[in-house]
């Protein structure tokens, strides 16, 4: 398991990279945006502890453009105790957690097995509604068509696929993909949703996903 520590205070950084080292993971460090992407693009991480205020590019925007170049790892923000707004905005640019800042390093270790899990797992293949999901490698297929998800909003569309044609409340998905820490971050959920059934419809007649008044998402 390879990670990426983004943190422009050189003493923490060092210190969450040689605790994961002890921790067994494989951990590099950069200290901007700039060479957050740079690295990003030139290694294969799982995952990327990425800290909000950093210099050159700020933490959002290296979150947006490493989803919009389907950097494939998981991303888990490090922000500071005022800044839920931040917060908000990274989940909305493909963030898969969050932790607030300061932070014991058992902490990050949890969060990142935790996002790992829901990244991995032997899974066979789902097929529901025409469409096709590999848990394994997050690929989504629509009537045999590609269609790009983040892995948040793979993981949504993979719950909604488990339980085809049940409509599942919005608080039911939060509850099993969030965990209850993320519970007062609804709205977030409306973005995945609105961003999943853009990407799903996209070239397709038919809308999969339905919104069934009071009652939550059907597929
Ligand atoms: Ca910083």
């Amino acid at each position: 398991m390879r990670v990426l520590v983004v943190e422009d205070e050189e003493p923490i950084a060092s210190a969450v990279a040689r605790g994961l080292r002890q921790l067994g993971y494989e951990a590099d460090t950069a200290a901007d945006g700039v060479e957050a992407l740079e690295m990003a693009g030139a290694h294969d991480y799982d995952v990327v502890c990425l800290d909000l205020n950093l210099p050159l590019i700020d933490g959002i925007e290296v979150c947006r453009r490493l989803r919009a170049e389907r950097f494939p790892g998981r991303i888990i923000m490090l922000t500071a105790r005022s800044g839920i707004h931040e917060r908000v905005e990274g989940l909305d640019q493909g963030a898969d957690d969050y932790l607030v800042k300061p932070f014991a390093l058992s902490e990050l270790a949890a969060r990142i097995r935790a996002v790992t899990r829901r990244a991995g797992g032997a899974d066979a293949t789902l097929r529901a509604r025409g469409l096709e999901l590999d848990p394994d490698t997050n690929r989504v297929r629509r009537e045999g068509v590609d269609v790009h998800l983040t892995p948040r909003e793979f993981e949504i569309l993979h719950y909604l696929a488990r339980h085809e044609g049940r409509a599942v409340p919005q608080e039911e998905l939060i509850e099993r993909l969030w965990g209850e820490r993320a519970s007062p971050f609804t709205q977030t959920v409306k973005v995945h949703m609105n961003n999943l059934r853009r990407k799903l419809n996209d070239g397709f007649g038919q809308p999969l996903i339905a919104t069934v008044r009071g009652k939550g998402y059907v597929l």
